[in-house]
């Protein structure tokens, strides 16, 4: 992979030759791993032996521990894993002469069998580190570990990375283990921790910036203290593993409380675990911060000074909806305007908002609730979702007598609102007169800004761009290029836990209900006329929106295609 340093013209040289520096240090770094790594793997073919890099696999200190250290470091090599009397041994070099020594002392001495498989130094070396682990881990293990803010606390500072983070919970094995995989969950940021028992291993895996990545295979044996621990911690009954349960804690770090909402699903290989933590980041968000292009942000300023009616913000589960909703509501939040929210279930809290959860199973639904909330005499009202004709109908009322509602539809675009709140029962003629905006949008990845690279396109992709772009209504503010030469693509860095992207921003579609519009909504109106007209007006797509996204460098044209589908026939 090829490093771009990109600067801003304004920085002093010395950050430049700080920044080039540092890249070039870590491109050596990766280069010498990478090397050692090849070497190993080209000697395993020499002599048909399969090749494993320890930094990805967990080692069991027990196992290590068969050969003494010394006698380990001097024939290098170290026992891996062991069933019964059978054993699998990494080596560097399966002809060295003191490699074999001991090999051979286990065969007949021992009366061992074994298999072999070739490591690098970089591995073995990490191998031999479990050997000073072991005494800790036993200490660990006889007094048990409970979820400290201290523990949390230490672990954090030793893990910078996904990198460290394979390396930490690789090296140790016990109770442990579960503030580790905490630890590194909240370090990288990630929104869930799956935990999957498979025949002999357990995934794990965290959801970072909306997209699941491997980050190691754990012993199964680890299977029950985390799952005892996830049990204790939710309080659900430790006993029971046939049926599914959900709980919550909390996690109280340095500065702040993090909450992790928790289920436990039985599955073939024992129970899974989902663990969703609820940062407060996300939610923290600020209008300008959510990636409204300008022609949005514009409409969606002027929307947001109306006092009544609704603005619906469309999408499919995870797209940012609630986190748009947030922001809306906290730019008009003022102490002299009553806000009230209905959510399912209230997942952040708001300062100074009176935030209502609905419990459908115990009879409060959002239509319910919606009907108290007007009581209440409120100018905003957020409800979570309209999934229902009856919270269609209320929220519509509410919309049409003063009051300025928020809410999300499940639809995959801004056209496809009005066919849907048809579907709702919901009188045509009360469409318009109640609905001020429909915003429909998506969240993508955007590119690491230390690792991004710029690139040619082959032509062909260059042309279906240009195509695009020819497509894109003019009549609105914004400037829409009509050539492009380059796009960024991603490439992967430490500071990006070499994923090559960063953080996510909104890619969105937008129309207001204007007389244009108004004009063709009927009972039986489709979302593709709906769109027609909303062209007209000068609406911009969302996959539009993200292509532009990606002609700026804020994000891939790889991303937009994993989020809103095929652009393009051909790769590129
Ligand atoms: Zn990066």
């Amino acid at each position: 992979m090829q490093h771009l340093v990109h600067v801003n013209n304004n920085d002093s040289d010395k950050n430049t030759k700080e920044l080039k520096e540092k890249v070039q240090e870590e491109t050596i770094q990766k280069l010498h791993h990478k090397s050692e790594e090849e070497r190993a793997n080209a000697m395993a073919n020499k002599y048909h032996l399969p090749y494993v890099d320890l930094s990805l696999i967990p080692i069991d200190p027990e196992m290590v521990s068969i050969v003494p250290k010394e006698t380990a470091q001097n024939a290098s090599l170290a026992v891996i894993y062991k069933v019964g009397k059978k054993l699998k041994i990494a080596v560097k070099d399966p002809e060295n002469y003191e490699t074999n020594k001991v090999l051979e002392k286990l065969k007949q001495e021992d009366k061992m069998n074994y298999t072999l498989v070739v490591v690098s130094s970089d591995s073995l070396r990490k191998a031999w580190l479990t050997y000073d682990l072991s005494t800790v881990t036993k200490r660990f293990e006889d007094q048990g570990v409970s979820l400290k803010k201290e523990d949390l606390t230490e672990f954090e500072k030793g893990i910078h990375n996904i990198i460290d983070l394979k390396k930490r919970i690789s090296e140790i094995n016990t109770t442990e283990i579960f503030n580790i995989i905490m630890a590194g969950a909240i370090k990288t940021k990630s929104s869930d921790v799956h935990i999957e028992p498979n025949l002999d291993y357990i995934r794990l895996r965290y959801r970072v910036d909306g997209v699941l990545q491997d980050i190691v295979n754990l012993p199964i044996k680890v299977s029950r203290t985390i799952t005892s621990r996830v049990k204790m911690l939710s309080k659900m009954k430790l006993n029971v593993t046939d049926i599914p349960q959900d709980g919550h804690f909390s996690i109280d770090l340095e500065n702040k409380s993090i909450n992790i909402r928790a289920s436990i699903l039985p599955s073939t290989y024992g129970e899974s675990i989902v663990l969703r933590i609820l940062s407060e980041d996300a939610t923290g968000l600020k209008l300008d911060e959510l990636g409204f292009n300008q022609f949005y942000m514009e409409k969606v300023e002027e929307q947001l000074l109306k006092p009544t009616g609704m603005l619906l913000v469309t999408g499919p589960t995870g797209s940012g909806k609630t986190t748009t909703l947030y922001s809306f509501i906290r730019r008009v939040n003022q102490p002299n305007i009553k806000i009230i929210t209905l959510e399912n279930p209230v997942e952040y809290r708001l300062e100074g908002i009176s935030q209502t959860e609905i419990h459908a199973d115990t009879g409060l639904t959002f239509a319910q609730g919606l009907k108290a909330v007007v009581r209440q005499d409120p100018d905003v009202i957020m409800v979570g979702e309209v999934r229902d004709s009856e919270t269609a109908e209320i929220s519509i009322q509410a919309a049409l007598t003063g009051h300025s509602v928020f809410s999300t539809l499940h639809t995959n675009n801004a056209a496809g609102a009005i066919p849907r709140l048809l579907h709702l029962k919901v009188n045509p003629t009360l469409i318009s007169p109640s609905i001020n905006a429909i915003i429909a949008q998506r969240l993508v990845r955007t590119l690491c800004e230390h690792c991004k690279e710029e690139y040619t396109p082959a032509q062909e992709t260059i042309d279906k761009i240009k195509e695009i772009l020819s497509k894109i209504p003019r009549n609105n503010s914004m400037e829409i290029p009509r050539d492009v030469k380059t796009i960024f693509r991603s490439c992967g860095c430490s500071k990006c836990n070499f994923i090559g992207y960063k953080g996510r921003i909104g890619i969105y579609e937008m129309f207001i209900l204007t007389q244009n519009i108004e004009k063709i909504i009927l009972h039986n109106t489709s979302a593709s006329e709906v769109m027609e007209k909303a062209r007209e007006d000068g609406m911009i797509t969302i996959q539009e929106d993200g292509i532009l996204k990606a002609i700026e460098g804020i994000t891939s044209l790889e991303e937009i295609r994993r989020v809103t589908g095929e652009i393009f026939s051909n790769k590129f």
